[in-house]
């Protein structure tokens, strides 16, 4: 699909303008204003207001170096980035990530699409997103505090409770989340909920390490469901091996499917039985060792070095490992394995092609602003316990991560079907989402 209005695709030849060089956000801001131009005919007044050339433009971007030195005494430098993309609906609210592929480009994708995320939760959180080319792999963990010490210790003037709450992403988990919150709170002599994914002794959330994985498996039970299906005897395929796509794995398995595939950035495992997660956690999630050594553990199970999953016999893919995992080719390969649900646990996984491929041939295709959003959502409630200086229970905040992916659900079939594209969850994501953004934008005046 390419852009057919006037005043989109202007705010699209600005955007190419202003951001050369930056594949991976001009990606992003393409996909979703495809969707909107049914919105722009409807709405004069989001033209006229300049609402779309706003919200494609971040409100603040900070770049800073990170020195930090290693265990040999060698001074080691890092970049690091906080984007503070709109704060129509509430403080900006997203993920750090700590990856050597991190650069603007990626950061700006991860926030522009983490407004219309936060939005479809419902919950009052604007969009932000931050991170680092850091490396966290083969760092000891001295050398991983001393980075995470650099890192906040300059980002923390630009954060705070009311005004941005980072979380973790890649390479970014509780470890990590905990040495930057001691520093913080070091350095601001307070106790506050500024970044949340922290450790449950000092105002953590119960269920937001599951809640990523659990909430994008709550809403393909919804996409199944709608389809007069469950995901009772179904075989599923998951890419990736970290935070999201092991608790994907075990809710999907919880609820009656069995997972074969996952993996890491170095190849991927099958197992026909089903993955055992007690091997698969102690691997990852204990050792920190590559995925590999699962089949060496595990009888009848099988590596492949250098490849993906998405060759294999499933009903339902759930990618859960990086952007651009799942192109063209590889959405041929499940469609021709039989796979008829796709939902995406990491962030924009599938390439456009890949995305057309489902859409054209009956793939019921979940996007990751919607389907991966009970991560954020989980945070969000994180956000309310921290005020309130309450902990809930594992149910009960499971139990609101299940009703707020549910509500996400109905809310990306209720907008794509009041623009006449009914069951394109694409564009019921990014019209949901960005519907709200907008109309706080239009009440709050030209800010
Ligand atoms: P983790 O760091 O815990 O795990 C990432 C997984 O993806 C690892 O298995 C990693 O393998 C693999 N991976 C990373 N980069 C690549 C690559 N370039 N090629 C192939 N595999 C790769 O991250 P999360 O599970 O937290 O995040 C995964 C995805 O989900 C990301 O897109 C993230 O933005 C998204 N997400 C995460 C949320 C959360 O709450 N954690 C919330 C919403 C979205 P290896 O170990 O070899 O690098």
């Amino acid at each position: 699909m390419a852009l057919t209005n006037n005043y989109l695709k202007g705010v699209y030849e600005t955007v190419l303008k202003r951001n050369p060089n930056e594949p991976e956000f001009q990606q992003a801001v393409l996909e979703v204003l495809e969707s909107f131009e049914p919105v722009v005919e409807q709405r004069p007044e989001l033209e006229e207001k300049g609402i779309i050339d706003r919200i494609v433009e971040p409100e603040r971007m900070v770049m800073f170096r990170v020195p930090w030195v290693d265990d040999n005494g060698k001074v080691q430098v890092n970049r690091g980035f906080r984007v503070q993309y709109n704060s129509a609906i509430g403080p900006y609210k997203g993920g750090l990530r700590f990856h050597p592929s991190v650069c603007a480009s990626v950061i700006k994708f991860l926030g522009f699409e983490q407004c219309f995320k936060n939005s479809l939760t419902g919950l009052p959180m604007g969009g932000g997103k931050g991170g680092s080319d850091f490396d966290p792999k083969g760092k000891s963990d001295a050398e991983i505090m001393r980075f995470c010490q650099s890192f906040i210790t300059e980002l923390q003037r630009h954060i705070g409770q009311f005004t941005d709450v980072p979380a973790g992403d890649i390479g970014v988990g509780g470890r990590e989340i905990g040495y930057m919150y001691g520093q913080y709170k070091r350095l601001n002599n307070e106790a506050v909920g500024v970044l949340t994914g922290k450790g449950l002794s000092f105002g953590g959330s119960l269920a937001r390490t599951e809640a990523t994985g659990y909430g994008l498996c709550y809403y393909t039970k919804e996409m199944l469901a709608y389809k007069g299906t469950s995901f009772e005897g179904k075989t599923v395929v998951i890419s990736g091996s970290g935070n999201v796509a092991i608790y994907a794995a075990q809710k999907a398995t919880e609820l009656g499917a069995k997972v074969v595939t996952m993996s890491d950035s170095a190849g991927f495992i099958y197992d026909p039985n089903g993955i055992n997660l007690d091997v698969m956690k102690d691997i990852k999630e204990v050792r920190r060792a590559r995925i590999k050594e699962y089949a060496d553990l595990v009888p009848g199970s099988t590596y492949t070095a250098g490849a993906r999953p998405w060759n294999t016999v499933c009903d339902i893919a759930l990618p859960c490992a990086t952007q651009n995992e799942l192109d063209e080719n590889d959405a041929k390969a499940l469609i021709a394995n039989g796979c008829k649900f796709v939902a995406e646990g990491a962030n924009m996984p599938s390439t456009p092609e890949a995305v057309a491929q489902f859409q054209a041939n009956g793939v019921f295709f979940g996007p990751a602003k919607a389907a991966n959003a009970g991560g954020v959502a989980t945070s969000g409630l994180e956000m309310s316990q921290n005020s309130l200086r309450l902990s809930w229970s594992f149910e009960e905040v499971d139990e609101r991560l299940h009703d707020i992916m549910v509500n996400i659900f109905k809310c990306c079939v209720e907008s794509a079907e009041k623009y006449g594209h009914k069951d394109n969850l694409v564009m019921g994501a990014n019209i949901g989402g960005f519907e709200k953004i907008a109309d706080a934008m239009l009440a709050q005046g030209i800010v």
